[in-house]
């Protein structure tokens, strides 16, 4: 991965390079081949409810046993363009853990890493930045890219295209450092960055005098009419924290809450969740699950689970490190790893599935078990489950069980094969288990009935003997630009569905998709059959007939035959809706699904399984079609493996289209756009 720094030392240095600069060059690119930076991360605070938002990667130098800050090296490597080399392995590594995190079913947080100005002396950035979050695998909304404000008075255009090309792939960008230079304003109104996050510099003042504090108030302002989410850095005491909150600043960074953590420290904050008013860390929620539950299914299989468990944990390290949290998390992983251990060496055995591998599970296993003593751990877990719905164990103890059933890619996935009559997945810290209801249709999509164009990555659906019954779709809004609609017909694509407008997360506004006509000219001239969607941030039943209203008169003037879709998602700050309960939102989806109908159209929803199956009443909405949303890690490679992260079977309930991808490529669209199989067409 290391590339050679674009400017040669002689070159950046000339003359002047003289050889204590030259020793200190070769050191640095020593440092980079011995992997002796290491990255730090610095938790981000969202201010409403004191939970960690995301995390800043910063690097360190850890140079012969101490470790160095930035400024120690940054200046000299941006010198002498070492600095490009750095910020990659920096996403690199980040990227990496981050992999690691996924793999342990943990959810991600967004982490953001700092990006030189020196790299804009050459173009293809993005792509770079983008290629190292797809060969890691990471959803391109939890990473953003950090620009310092005033590195860029030469370099503007660059910068533009850039963060246009980072928005694209779906990264965010954020501007660094606002307000301690001076080309700021024009950067805002320029350049379409996501975050922006204001100077420590800005902060200290604020507290003492009421000039300054009004300029932090206006910046803070500014920042959210531009649909901006703002963070304050460098927050050290309770009053600024006070002071940010009342300026309703989004999210903090600082000090007060911690410094910049070697990666396990930050780890352990991850787990703890947020942190408390007085910026001391929250203490890690605890598990439901009483020590009898486990002894009950777990006595017949504790023994001898014990002897092949002891040489995969060391228990006397995980006793120590979590002895607060008693006796029965440590007999609950024994059991969970005895089970694990029994389901494998039943697998290996009855199936052969798992073949290829064979010779590492094995060596794991001591003892084969028969189908009669499988089948009564299953059935005991499955009791446990449904007697626990929605809580399970730390992740620390389920990342331990993992590394014994190293089978699977992901812990959530391995769950889900070993409960089959539940929904698992993650929200916040906790592996949910939803069972799943019968009474509601059933999605009846059969895995191996879809087929994939090797060369384009679409997904098609097919009956048994192989012929096509899907239709390819693609959702639009305004982050296509501008769409030639002839091309994308021609592209064999046979719908689309338009954003037609948003209710803003910060404002409450309701705005048309400022491209919305645009694409209804375009693609009704092209022939493509239409939907359109909207984008609610509804919090009453009122906001939700206004949004339908809304949408009703925006389509008058067009001819719209396919589903009016209210799109239910969460978004970066889920600050408007988050105290929504399940029945509320059920009773605003059906307010809009219900005036839509009324005008004649047909309402339909979109959503992900989380929202459908926790934040929703699903049974009350039975009667409307459903969009199921399920495309992280689907990326563009089409020889990139669909079902690993990304059943359709994962959401068990019936759905009439499918999106499976937020990186789709098609001819007459510039960057991504999303994906869709619909099953049964409207015209
Ligand atoms: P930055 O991106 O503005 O990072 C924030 C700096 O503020 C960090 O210093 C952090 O430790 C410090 N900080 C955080 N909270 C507080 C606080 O409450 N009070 C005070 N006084 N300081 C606080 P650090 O880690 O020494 O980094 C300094 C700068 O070095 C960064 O400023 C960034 O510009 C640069 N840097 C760090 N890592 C990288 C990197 O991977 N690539 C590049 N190009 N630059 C980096
Ligand atoms: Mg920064
Ligand atoms: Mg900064």
């Amino acid at each position: 991965m290391l590339q050679q720094p674009v400017l040669s030392a002689k070159q950046a240095y000339g003359e002047q390079f003289d050889v204590k600069g030259l020793n200190f060059f070769r050191r640095l690119l020593l440092a980079l081949q011995n992997k002796e930076f290491v990255v730090y991360f610095q938790p981000k605070v969202s201010i409403q409810d004191m939970k960690i938002a995301g995390a800043e990667a910063l690097v360190r130098w850890n140079y012969d046993g101490q470790v160095l800050p930035p400024v120690k090296f940054i200046p000299f490597c941006e010198r002498t363009g070492l600095v490009i080399d750095i910020d990659f392995y920096v996403l690199e590594e980040t990227c990496r853990k981050m992999r690691e995190w996924m793999d342990a079913g943990m959810q991600l947080v967004r982490i953001s890493v700092n990006f030189s100005k020196y790299h804009f002396n050459e173009e293809g950035v993005a792509e770079r930045i983008y290629n190292v979050i797809q060969h890691y695998g990471i959803p391109p909304e939890y990473i953003e890219v950090e620009f310092t404000e005033t590195a860029y008075l030469d370099k503007e255009e660059l910068l533009e295209s850039t963060v246009d090309k980072l928005r694209s792939y779906g990264i965010k960008s954020s501007i660094d450092d606002f307000g301690s230079g001076y080309s700021s304003l024009n950067l805002l109104q320029n350049m379409d960055f996501e975050v922006v996050k204001l100077d420590k510099s800005l902060l200290g003042k604020g507290v003492e005098n009421d000039k300054a504090k009004k300029v932090i108030s206006s910046i803070i302002h500014m920042a959210k009419e531009l649909d901006m989410e703002v963070l304050a850095e460098g927050v050290e005491t309770a009053e600024e924290l006070k002071l940010l909150r009342g300026l309703k600043c989004d999210i903090v960074q600082g000090f007060f809450f911690d410094k910049p953590l070697p990666v396990a420290e930050f780890e352990k904050r991850l787990r703890a969740g947020g942190y408390k008013e007085d910026g001391s860390v929250k203490e890690p929620e605890r598990i439901k699950m009483e020590l009898k539950d486990v002894e009950e299914i777990g006595n017949s299989s504790k023994n001898e689970a014990n002897s092949s468990l002891n040489r995969y944990l060391n228990y006397e390290e995980l006793y120590d490190r979590k002895r607060n949290n008693g006796m029965f998390i440590a007999g609950l992983v024994m059991l969970l790893v005895a089970i694990t251990v029994l389901l494998i060496t039943f697998f290996v055995i009855k199936s052969g599935k798992f073949g290829k591998k064979e010779a590492n599970v094995s060596s794991v296993v001591e003892k084969t078990y028969t189908q009669a003593e499988v089948d009564e751990l299953v059935s005991g877990r499955v009791a446990l489950a449904e007697e626990e719905t929605r809580t399970l164990v730390e992740r620390e103890y389920l990342s331990q069980i993992r590394e014994v059933a190293g089978e699977y890619s992901g812990m959530t996935n391995y769950l889900r094969s070993l409960y089959p009559d539940n929904l698992v997945f993650t929200d916040g810290s906790r592996y949910n288990f939803v069972a799943i209801n019968k009474d509601l249709k059933q999605s009846d999509v059969l895995e191996e009935l879809f087929v994939r164009d090797e060369a384009t990555g679409y997904l098609y659906y097919t009956d048994a003997s192989g012929n096509k019954t899907s239709y390819l779709g693609i959702d639009v809004s305004s982050h296509q630009g501008n769409i030639d609609w002839n091309s994308v017909k021609a592209a064999g694509i046979d719908f689309a569905v338009l954003r037609c407008g948003i209710r803003g997360y910060g404002t409450g506004k309701i705005v048309e998709d400022t491209q919305f006509k645009n694409n209804m000219l375009g693609a009704s001239n092209a022939d493509l059959p239409l939907a359109v969607y909207f984008y609610t941030q509804a919090i009453t039943t009122e906001e939700a007939v206004e949004e339908a209203q809304f949408v009703i008169d925006l389509l008058k003037p067009f001819t719209v035959k396919g589903p009016v879709v209210l799109d239910v998602e969460s978004a970066s700050s889920d600050e408007r809706i988050k105290d929504l309960t399940a029945g509320q939102r059920t009773d605003i989806i059906l307010a809009f699904c219900d005036a839509i109908k009324q005008a004649g159209y047909t309402p339909m929803i979109y959503a992900d399984s989380r929202f459908y199956t926790l934040r929703m009443e699903l049974e009350r909405l039975e009667e409307y079609d459903k969009w199921y949303a399920n495309y992280n890690n689907l990326g563009r490679d089409p020889s990139a493996s669909i079902w690993s992260y990304n059943s359709p079977l994962l959401f068990p309930y019936k759905y009439r289209m499918w999106q499976y991808s937020n990186t789709g490529r098609v001819n007459g669209i510039d960057g991504n756009v999303d994906l869709n199989v619909l099953f049964d067409k409207w015209w």
